[in-house]
């Protein structure tokens, strides 16, 4: 049976999905909206497993996107929390210099700031150890427009507030493809169809293969999942972190280093790293999909990103299987930090799109067909940025709809 009668359907149930359906029925209280999601409630991948850091915006280049959209997002999302009374924490965060190399870097990341308008300062080593006195280095930049929220919170509460505005949210239906006609959508499930004059795609880790396959994406870029692992720090030694404790990252990727964050709900987690996935959401070693390796091993930017940054690969591969690898990169934060206080806790997997020339992209993707959106780059900041995605793919589909 096919469902009808829908302006817009959003497929993905991850913050994106949701914060698009707020969006939309933000700007038209009558819009009818549904959400198709394949598992049995929201929130259950990328979502869910995340750093639940608020992101300042430091990084991005200004005026891209990731830029605009995380200063907006950000603001947004602290509104959010408080009409809802979902905590958080804007308890800032250090970004530590370790070594002389790092210097130019923090230097870079200071301009930065400046152009992306975010509060930043540099501190001595003896101002970080009044910041956090646990934590060795030359120096840091520190950064005040930095927090910590939990966005599985923030997503079961979107739900919420989408339900009581009538969206409709079809759980546990998985979507196999999208059929545009002129004057209509037909979203193909496994469960039959649901048609509407639009769609957004917001499948993360799987967008790219709704998003018209070779004609559209294919040929440009492929999202390829790059697993991060976390440990969680024992609870005797949490006092050694009081916030974000954050490596100077390598300018040549768009992840930022294992970090160290004490979370909303007190604990402290050490990670991600950034392994190559073996399927999609493919949360572990153990995780393989035949099919995604093939596909892998046949896409060009594939090959490319492996030639060009395969040592850095490695690297990551050996720190995945060794701890001591891992407890030898944090020390460098917290030299007090032993392999005994770390046990793993689940991994997340990010959707990180790869153009056919093998370059990690760097902003976040979004394009349009006649009667659909597609999100097809949206991994961190995403979350922190999703009210202001969302707010941008509510007007674009407002403009279509006019
Ligand atoms: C390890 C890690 C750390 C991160 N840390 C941070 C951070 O600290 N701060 C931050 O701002 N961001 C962070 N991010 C990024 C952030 O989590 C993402 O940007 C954001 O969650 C993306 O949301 P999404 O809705 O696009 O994707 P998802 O949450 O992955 O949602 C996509 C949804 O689509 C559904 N779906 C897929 N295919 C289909 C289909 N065929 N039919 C129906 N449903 C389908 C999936 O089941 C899923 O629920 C991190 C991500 C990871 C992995």
């Amino acid at each position: 049976m096919t469902l009808q009668n829908f302006d817009v359907v959003i497929v993905g149930g991850g913050i994106v999905g949701l914060a698009t359906a707020y969006g939309i029925t933000d700007a038209d209280p009558d819009a009818r909206v549904a959400i198709v999601e394949k598992e049995g409630g929201v929130a259950r991948h990328q979502s869910g497993r995340n750093s639940g850091v608020l992101h300042s915006g430091i990084y991005y280049r200004p005026g891209s996107r990731k830029a605009e959209f995380t200063a907006l997002g950000r603001a947004s999302m602290l509104q959010f929390c408080e009409a809802h009374e979902i905590p958080y924490d804007m308890c800032g965060k250090p970004i530590v210099a370790s070594e002389l190399a790092d210097i130019p870097r923090l230097e870079a990341l200071e301009a930065r700031a400046r152009g992306n308008k975010v509060r930043a300062r540099r501190l001595t080593s003896g101002q970080m150890a009044e910041v956090e006195p646990s934590v060795h280095g030359l120096g840091a930049l520190h950064v005040a427009d930095a927090g910590v929220v939990d966005f599985a919170q923030v997503s079961r509460v979107l739900e919420d507030v989408l339900r009581s505005r009538g969206v409709e949210l079809h759980l546990g239906r998985a979507v196999t493809g999208l059929k545009e006609g002129s004057a209509s959508v037909v979203v193909v499930t496994d469960a039959g169809g649901v048609e509407a004059s639009f769609v957004v795609n917001c499948a993360g880790l799987h967008a790219d293969r709704l998003s018209g396959g070779p004609k559209m994406t294919q040929q440009r870029l492929r999202i390829i999942p790059f697993r991060g692992e976390f440990f969680e720090l024992a609870e005797a030694k949490r006092s050694l972190v009081r916030g974000l404790v954050y490596p100077v990252p390598d300018p040549a990727f768009p992840f930022l280093g294992v970090h160290l964050n004490r979370g909303i709900d007190g604990r402290v987690m050490a990670g991600p790293n950034a392994v190559l996935g073996l399927a999609r959401e493919g949360y572990s070693w153990r995780a393989v999909e035949w099919r995604e390796i093939g596909e892998l091993l046949r896409y060009r930017g594939m090959r490319r990103l492996a030639r060009r940054h395969w040592r850095t690969g490695v690297r990551e591969v050996l720190r995945s299987f060794s701890t001591r690898r891992f407890e030898r990169d944090l020390q460098r934060l917290v030299p007090e930090i032993r392999r005994t206080d770390l046990t793993r806790a689940p991994a997340g997997v990010r959707a990180q799109a790869v153009s056919r020339d093998g370059e990690l992209l760097d902003d976040f993707e979004i394009a349009e067909t006649a009667r659909a959106v597609h999100v097809l780059n949206a991994p961190s900041p995403g979350a922190t940025a999703s009210l202001e995605i969302g707010r941008t793919i509510a007007g674009m589909v407002a403009k279509r709809r006019a």
